[in-house]
């Protein structure tokens, strides 16, 4: 459910409809807006307590929410959310998240920050735990990979996203990251959802690969319903029979996600496509249909790569492929950030 305050509601009777939703035995969750607030409610599992809620002072309207996800929902959120991160946003315009698969030594992990940084591109993103298919390829660097980031932090400013596995390692992640990650084979893995739930910091929320929408939805709902609002959610394309790309990037799931939830949606063109030479058009793509931003692996020399090489741009390539971008934000009226 949902209750939603009149425009002129005090304060304190905001505060008295959360402590009555509170006695009922359920969970509040004030959304303030611009012009009122609202305040959702879960662990309800009917519309029995409508009538309590709504006679108190200050309340509107209350309503009953009909998607499966709730806290996700535009129903309870009609403003799009726009999420704060190191030196820039997420939501609203078009960000850049840009960087290797895997962090691999030192050298690279910052000589990657510093030319996104020149480039303008605030938040570099670089996996220290990798989830590899064959447990014989390259795992990640673990916690030295972490400490490579952090000082690629320190020394260029740029703001730092990287994959959390288990929760086991979720704290130290924490630590580090401006941004979590979720990888698309643990976006169902409920118990690291919950310990996420209760982090500090923003999740990027990976689509399974073969999760629908409720699904994808349901899982970030999960992060949502423990009080962690700060969601981005990511396409990376979804098995399909075809074969001609690693996976088959579901551009139309951008608008359907936009529409259903308030959340900011990105693209990932690399393992969407799987193959450098794709992900210039795929990103125009990805812009054009209203993502909010990209998560593009960008290698100094993607032929070394230990993992996803044949995927990621070279810093030629993408150089390239900002410029191309920005005609198009152009005419959208986007802002690249
Ligand atoms: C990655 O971002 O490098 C990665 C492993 O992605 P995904 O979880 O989408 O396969
Ligand atoms: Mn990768």
């Amino acid at each position: 459910m949902l209750v939603v305050m009149n425009a002129h509601a005090e304060q304190d009777q905001i505060d008295a409809v959360v402590e009555r939703i509170r006695e009922l035995g359920l969970v509040p969750h004030p959304i303030p807006g611009s012009t009122r607030t609202a305040i959702g409610i879960t662990g309800n599992r009917g519309p029995e307590n409508r009538d309590t809620l709504v006679m108190l002072p200050g309340v509107e309207d209350v309503i009953v929410v009909t998607a499966p996800y709730k806290l996700v929902s535009r129903e309870v959120h009609p403003e799009s959310t726009i999420i704060p991160v190191a030196d820039t946003e997420i939501g609203g315009g078009f960000t850049i998240i840009g960087g290797p698969c895997s962090v691999e030594n030192e050298e690279m992990i910052i000589g990657t920050a510093r030319f996104l940084i020149e480039r303008g591109v605030k938040l570099l993103r670089g996996g220290a735990y990798k989830p590899r298919t064959s447990p014989y390829s390259f795992q990640g660097l673990g916690e030295e990979g972490l400490k490579y980031l952090a000082k690629a932090r320190e020394e260029t400013g740029i703001g730092i996203v990287t994959e959390v596995m288990d929760v086991e390692s979720a704290a130290r992640i924490e630590d580090v990251a401006d941004v979590l990650q979720v990888g698309t084979r643990n976006m169902q893995n409920y118990p690291l959802l919950r310990r996420l739930s209760k982090a500090n910091k923003p999740i990027l929320l990976k689509r399974g690969m073969a999760a629908t929408v409720d699904e994808w939805l349901m899982a970030a709902e999960y992060i949502l319903s423990g009080g962690n609002y700060q969601v981005i959610l990511c396409e990376r394309g979804v098995r399909t029979f075809a074969d001609h790309t690693r996976n088959t990037l579901d551009l139309s799931i951008i608008p359907v996600v936009k529409h259903l939830s308030h959340l900011p949606v990105i693209v990932d063109p690399s393992h969407g496509t799987g193959k450098a030479e794709y992900v210039p058009a795929m990103s125009m793509a990805a812009l054009a249909a209203g993502a909010h931003g990209l998560l593009v692996e960008v290698h100094p020399e993607p032929e070394r790569a230990m993992s996803d090489g044949m995927q990621s741009l070279d810093f030629d390539t993408f150089t390239k492929m900002q410029q191309s971008l920005k005609p198009v934000a152009a005419a959208l009226g986007v802002e690249i950030r």
